[in-house]
């Protein structure tokens, strides 16, 4: 699922058109359907067949998935309600038997859905849709705003469980290790997206927009979403779920200029073709580049021959010039530059980039007022959890936990497989780890739990802990959603814990 193409066998395919209705974000088209910005796909498409000519496989069939007669109930928790931890549970809740306790530190559910997808690409957020139908099934059991290790220990959800599913995501940052990262005005593009995203922990952030130009670090797609929004008109961000406070200070910035700053080529450039494809189309932006740093690209030739490679570098070519004024906002693409430091006396005031490879003793500063270094997330350890410092994820194979954590311990999503990959490419890393699970039970190897579910809810209501069901966050949904409706967006958030849950003591 880390493909940008998507491949129907047509030997398999029997034309019944379930694929487009139920795909939850209407990415499948017809191919004489196409909606017109898309229509470069045809052309894009014949071209990925030559290089790979189509090989027709069996379709997959997998076995209907389903407990042993002799141990007919099985009851797991997931921890983290984001895409990994809710294809997790649609994947057990969907077996006779199976009870999923789905548990979230914050009051609101879906995880970087929510949280992560830029507000304007709603179409994407549209998944969220198919997780409500998952997470209010019979047999899951939701308790948000339980932060696990504080409110319930991961002992006690072991005892009350067959297994405990850990989907807890990447909530720090890598390291860029120069001077001047930690400096005021230097902020993670985790932080700055949770910003505007309204995630409780960042919404109180401020970041810097006095100056005209922001200078990003690294240029996956992360990099491109907070350039698009630094640079959007107002109107584009009222028209998206940003956080209200978010929409007001981008609305009022002074800043006219994001310089997107990768240390490799263009072939090599971590953001997918179809998203910088769609940046380089927006209205009212100068979308630029330096046609010397494309030229010479720095990508080896496997990289700058292959599908993508070429792509990125076609896209890249059709790019006009740095001089380039036709609009009075615009966001310059940058490569082959690494950075060596972030300069200021008290706070941000310039980055210094050394070209990368035989042109090292070249360096160039940008003067800026902000910088975000969009250069990865990282998970932390947690207490109890074996954790692989090199990767920077929980330790484990194949999703089950290794070493001390003993059985009955699993993860998914970015905390088992590190910063990667489209929500869709969750599905099969939870399939993955779920079939494991499954046959360590089939196998004997996940003892009966000591204490039935209950004991949970009677342990929390005994420490007096707030707990969010699913009836009450359809309660804060219902409550976001008016205010949307009232203030013509399509949602407006509750920024802060004790307003989300206001909106549940307001109800009582
Ligand atoms: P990413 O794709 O891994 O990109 C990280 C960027 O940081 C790369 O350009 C990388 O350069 C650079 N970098 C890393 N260490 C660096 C260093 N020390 N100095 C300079 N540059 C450095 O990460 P991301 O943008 O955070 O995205 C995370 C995942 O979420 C990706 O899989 C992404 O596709 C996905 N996502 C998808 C969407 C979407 O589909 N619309 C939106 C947002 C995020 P190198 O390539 O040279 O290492």
């Amino acid at each position: 699922m880390s493909a940008e193409q998507l491949y129907i066998d047509p030997e398999a395919c029997i034309g019944c058109a379930a694929c487009m209705w139920e795909c939850p974000v209407g990415a499948i088209h017809d191919e004489f359907d196409l909606p017109a910005h898309l229509e470069d796909y045809k052309e894009i498409n014949a071209e990925y067949f030559v290089d790979n000519p189509l090989e027709v496989r069996d379709p997959m069939r997998t076995a209907r998935r389903q407990l042993p007669e002799q141990r007919p109930q099985l009851r797991v928790a997931v921890v983290g309600s984001g895409p990994s931890g809710c294809y997790a549970v649609d994947q057990l809740s969907s077996i006779t038997g199976v009870e999923v306790t789905l548990i979230d530190m914050l009051p609101t559910p879906y995880g970087l859905a929510r949280s992560g997808v830029a507000p304007d690409h709603l179409a994407t957020k549209g998944i969220a849709k198919m997780f409500a139908k998952i997470i209010r099934r019979p047999n899951v059991r939701c308790l948000f705003n339980i932060h696990v290790g504080v409110d319930i220990t991961m002992a006690e959800l072991r005892e009350t469980h067959h297994a405990v599913i850990l989907a807890t995501g990447a909530d720090t940052d890598r390291k860029l290790g120069i001077d001047g990262e930690d400096l005021a005005g230097s902020h993670s593009a985790r932080e700055f997206v949770s910003w505007y995203n309204g995630h409780p922990d960042h919404a109180g952030l401020e970041p810097d927009l006095s100056a005209e130009r922001v200078v990003i670090i690294g240029n996956g797609n992360v990099a491109l979403d907070a350039a698009r929004l630094l640079v959007a008109e107002p109107d584009a961000l009222r028209a998206s779920d940003m956080a209200d406070h978010a929409v007001a200070a981008l609305s009022t910035s002074a800043v006219r200029e994001v310089v997107v700053v990768a240390r490799r080529g263009v072939a090599d450039a971590a953001y997918s073709a179809s998203e910088f494809a769609a940046l380089c189309q927006l209205d009212g932006v100068d979308v630029v580049a330096h046609p010397d740093e494309i030229g010479e690209d720095l990508a080896a030739d496997a990289v700058a021959q292959s599908f993508t490679g070429r792509r990125k570098l076609d896209l890249a070519r059709t790019l006009p010039p740095p001089e380039t004024r036709a609009s009075t906002r615009r966001i310059v693409f940058r490569y082959g530059l690494t950075p060596e430091s972030i300069g200021g006396e008290n706070r941000v005031e310039s980055v210094t980039f050394r070209r990368t490879g035989a042109d090292d003793s070249v360096s160039e500063t940008l003067a800026t007022g902000l910088v975000l270094r969009a250069i990865g997330y990282r998970s932390s350890p947690m207490p109890e959890v074996p954790f692989d410092d090199i990767a920077g994820t929980i330790a484990h194979d194949g999703g089950r936990i290794v070493a001390d954590a003993g059985d009955g311990m699993y993860c998914v999503g970015w905390a088992k497989r590190g910063p990667s990959g489209v929500i869709g490419t969750n599905q099969v890393c939870a399939a993955e780890t779920t079939e494991k699970l499954l046959a360590d039970f089939r196998d004997g190897k996940l003892p009966e739990p000591a204490h039935a579910t209950s004991h949970v809810d009677d342990l929390l209501a005994e420490r007096g802990t707030m707990v969010v069901r699913h009836d009450q966050w359809l309660s804060i949904d219902a409550a976001e959603l008016k205010s949307g409706q009232e203030a013509q967006r399509p949602r407006v958030k509750l920024v802060s814990v004790d307003d989300l849950l206001g909106t549940l003591n307001a109800r009582l």
